[in-house]
C-alpha cells in the first residue's frame, strides 16, 4: 500500500466514522423524540384519564377514534362499543335539523361550535349537556379530526329551578311570595283590561297571631302558617293566586320579632262583579275558624282557634296600580278589624252595601233550594210552517218578598255557591213531569227545552240527574232539549264533547243557546253532537233593518242547514221580526210575539190556540 493510497483510505475511515457518529447521533435524536412523544403521550392519556370533562376525538369521516373515561361514565357508553361509530348514537331526537345544520356552518366556517345540547345516555335517559367542538385541520385546509367535549349540566339545571323556586316561592308555605304576586297581579290587570271584567284583591290577615305565636312558639305557629296556606289555596277558585308575605325573621334570621309573618294575598282574576268577592271572602273566613290541630315538640295541640280579617279592593274600580291597590286595601283590612276583626270589608262604601245585600240574598237563596220555593215558567216554541206550538222552554223563578227574582241575578249566584247542583236537578224533574202533565191535556207530547248553566254541564252528576228526571217522569226522551252555550263548551272543549256525546246516549237533544254572541267556532261546531241553534235574541231585536244583523241572521239560518241543524230565532216581538224569519225558512221561532213565559196552567190554551 502507498502512502497516498494509505492516506486517502484513512481520510475515508474518517468520513464514514464520521457518518456514524452523525448517525448515532441522529438515531439518539429520534430515540430521544419518540421517548419524548411517548411521555408526551402518556401524559395526554392521564390528562385524558382524570379530566371531568367528556372528550370526543373523531377521524375526518367523524368516526370516533377515542373517548376518555369521563365520556364513558357519563353517557355509559364504552369506548370499545363506540370505537368506529359516529358521534350521533346519542342523539335524543329533542333538536330539529336546523339546530345541527347551525352546528355544522359554525364547524365549516369557524372550525368550532360551542352550546346546550340535549343527548341520550346509553340508557335512553336524556340530559342536557354544555358542549365545544373543535374541527382540526392541515396545513392544506383539509379536516383531520373533530375534538368534542361537554360536560353534565344536570345539576346546574337543577339549580337553577331551586334558585327560581327560591325567587318565587315561599319557603315555608311554598306558595308564591310577593314577586310573584306582583307579577301575577300585574298580569291580571292586563287581562282584565282586555276583557272588561275585574280583578279583586284580598288581604287576609290572622287576628291577633302574635299572641299565638307567643303561647305557642314559633315552630307551632310556623305549622299553623302552613295550615292556613293549605285551607286558603283550597278555597279559592283554580285561577286565582293565593301568596304570602314572609316575615322578616325568616329573611334575617337575626330579627326575632315577628312582623307580617301572617299576611297572605289573594288575587281573584276575571271578577264581574265587586260582590262577587263576597262569596270567597265568607268562605276564606268559615274555613279558617274551623279548629286547627299541631304537634309541640312533646305533644299534639288540638284545637287552636284563629280568626282572620280581610280587606278587599277591586280594580278597576278603586285603584289602576298595584300599589295603590295594595294600599286600599290594607285600608280596608284595618277597618275589618276595627271591632275585634274576624270579618271583611270593602273599600268601597257602595261595595260593602252591595255585599251585605249579597250575603242576604246568598241565604235566602240556600233557603229558598231547602224549602223548594222555585216555580217554573214556560215559553212555548213556534213552528214557523205550521203556525202552531210544538214544544216549550223552561223558565225557572224565584218568588221573593212579593216580587220575582230573574234567575240572570241567581244562577250566577246558584253556580258560585254550588246550590245550583240541587237547584238544576229540580229543574230537570219538574219540568219532565210538567211536559208529560201538559201532554195528558193536549194528547200530545211536547217538547221541553231546559237550560243548563256552566257548572251544571261540569259537574259529574249531570249524566245521573238527567237519567233519573226522564225515568221518573217516563218522557220519552227525544222529547226533552238540554240548552248549552258555547262559552261553558270552550272552556274544555273535549270533556265537553264527552259530555255531550253521553247525554245524547242517554236519547236526549242538545241545542245552543244564545248563539251567536260565544266563539261561534265553526270548526268546532262541526264535531258537537248538537241538534238545534238557538239564534240569540241580540241579532233578532234590530231586523228587519239592521243590515249586518241580518246578514247573520240570514247566515246562520243558511248553516244550520249546510250542518242539518234545527234552527231557533229568540226573542221575537214584532210581525216584522217574524215576517223576516219565514221568509228566510227559519223553521222554529220564540218570543214575546207569539207568547211570554207563563205558568204551566197557561199552557193548554196556548198549545190549542196556536198562533196565527
Ligand atoms: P235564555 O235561555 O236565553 O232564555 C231566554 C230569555 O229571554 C228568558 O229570560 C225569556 O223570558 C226572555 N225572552 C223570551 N222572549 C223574549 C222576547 O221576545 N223579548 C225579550 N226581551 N226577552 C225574551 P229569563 O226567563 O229571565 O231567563 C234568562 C236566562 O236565565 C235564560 O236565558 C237562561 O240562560 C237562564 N235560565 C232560565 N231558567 C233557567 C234554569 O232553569 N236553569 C238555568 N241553568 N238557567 C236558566
Ligand atoms: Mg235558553
Ligand atoms: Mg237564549
Amino acid at each position: 500500500m502507498d502512502e497516498a493510497s494509505s492516506g486517502a483510505n484513512n481520510a475515508h475511515n474518517a468520513e464514514l466514522e464520521a457518518r456514524v457518529r452523525e448517525r448515532t447521533a441522529q438515531l439518539e435524536q429520534e430515540v430521544k423524540s419518540h421517548q419524548q412523544t411517548i411521555q408526551h403521550l402518556e401524559l395526554v392519556n392521564r390528562v385524558m384519564e382524570r379530566v371531568s370533562h367528556a372528550v370526543v376525538i373523531t377521524d375526518a369521516d367523524n368516526r370516533i377514534l377515542y373517548v376518555n373515561p369521563a365520556y364513558e361514565k357519563m353517557t355509559g357508553f364504552k369506548l370499545k362499543h363506540v370505537i368506529g361509530k359516529k358521534p350521533s348514537i346519542s342523539k335524543s331526537g329533542r333538536h330539529g335539523p336546523e339546530f345541527y345544520r347551525k352546528m355544522w356552518d359554525a364547524l365549516h366556517h369557524d372550525l368550532h361550535w360551542e352550546g346546550e345540547i340535549w343527548d341520550r345516555s346509553e340508557d335512553g335517559a336524556v340530559f342536557p349537556k354544555l358542549m365545544s367542538i373543535d374541527r382540526l385541520v392541515d396545513e392544506a385546509g383539509n379536516t383531520r379530526n373533530f375534538v368534542a367535549m361537554f360536560y353534565d349540566l344536570t345539576q346546574q339545571k337543577a339549580s337553577e329551578e331551586e334558585i327560581e323556586r327560591l325567587q318565587y316561592y315561599d319557603s315555608l308555605t311554598t306558595l308564591p311570595n310577593r314577586s310573584l304576586f306582583r307579577h301575577r297581579l300585574q298580569h291580571e290587570f292586563e287581562v282584565s283590561r282586555r276583557q272588561k271584567t275585574r280583578v279583586g284583591l284580598m288581604l287576609v290577615n290572622l287576628d291577633r297571631f302574635k299572641q299565638v305565636n307567643d303561647t305557642f312558639g314559633f315552630p307551632v305557629g310556623d305549622q299553623l302558617l302552613v295550615e292556613v296556606a293549605e285551607r286558603l289555596a283550597t278555597t279559592v277558585r283554580r285561577t286565582d293566586l293565593v301568596a304570602r308575605q314572609e316575615s322578616r325573621r325568616e329573611r334575617d334570621p337575626d330579627i326575632v320579632s315577628r312582623v307580617g309573618g301572617d299576611d297572605f294575598a289573594i288575587i281573584l282574576s276575571d271578577l264581574k262583579q265587586p260582590e262577587n268577592a263576597t262569596v270567597v271572602a265568607s268562605r276564606v273566613l268559615e274555613t279558617l275558624s274551623q279548629p286547627f290541630t299541631v304537634q309541640d315538640e312533646a305533644e299534639k295541640i288540638d284545637d287552636i282557634f284563629l280568626q282572620a280579617s280581610i280587606g278587599i279592593s277591586i280594580f278597576p274600580d278603586n285603584a289602576e296600580n298595584i300599589d295603590t291597590l295594595i294600599r286600599v286595601a290594607e285600608t280596608a283590612l284595618t277597618w275589618a278589624k276595627a271591632y275585634g276583626g274576624g270579618e271583611f270589608r270593602f273599600f268601597s262604601e257602595s261595595m260593602n252595601k252591595n255585599s251585605a245585600e249579597r250575603l242576604r240574598l246568598e241565604s235566602d237563596l240556600r233557603r229558598a233550594v231547602k224549602e223548594n220555593a222555585f216555580t217554573l215558567h214556560y215559553q212555548p216554541k213556534l213552528d214557523v210552517k205550521t203556525h202552531r206550538f210544538s214544544s216549550m222552554e223552561a223558565l225557572i223563578r224565584w218568588p221573593r218578598g212579593g216580587s220575582i227574582v230573574s234567575p240572570a241575578d241567581f244562577i250566577p249566584l246558584a253556580e258560585e255557591t254550588n246550590l245550583i247542583v240541587p237547584l238544576g236537578a229540580w229543574v230537570l224533574r219538574q219540568s219532565c213531569q210538567d211536559a208529560m202533565a201538559l201532554s195528558r191535556r193536549i194528547g200530545q207530547v211536547p217538547g221541553i227545552a231546559i237550560n243548563l248553566s256552566a257548572r251544571q254541564f261540569r259537574q259529574p252528576g249531570l249524566i245521573e240527574a238527567v237519567r233519573v228526571a226522564l225515568e221518573e217522569s217516563a218522557i220519552p226522551p227525544e222529547k226533552v232539549e238540554l240548552e248549552i252555550t258555547e262559552s261553558m263548551v270552550m272552556e274544555d272543549v273535549e270533556a265537553a264533547i264527552k259530555t255531550m256525546h253521553a247525554l245524547r246516549e242517554l236519547g236526549v237533544q242538545l241545542a245552543i243557546d244564545d248563539f251567536g254572541t260565544g266563539y261561534s267556532s265553526l270548526s268546532y261546531l262541526k264535531r258537537f253532537p248538537v241538534n238545534t241553534l238557538k239564534l240569540d235574541r241580540a241579532f233578532i231585536r234590530d231586523l228587519p233593518h239592521g243590515t249586518e244583523d241580518a246578514a247573520i241572521t240570514e247566515a246562520v239560518i243558511v248553516l244550520a242547514k249546510a250542518l242539518t241543524l234545527n234552527v231557533v230565532a229568540e226573542g221575537v216581538e214584532t210581525r216584522d221580526q217574524l215576517t223576516f224569519l219565514g221568509e228566510r225558512n227559519c223553521a222554529y221561532v220564540q218570543g214575546f210575539l207569539l207568547a211570554r213565559p207563563a205558568p204551566l196552567e197557561r199552557m193548554p190554551d196556548i198549545f190549542f190556540d196556536g198562533f196565527l
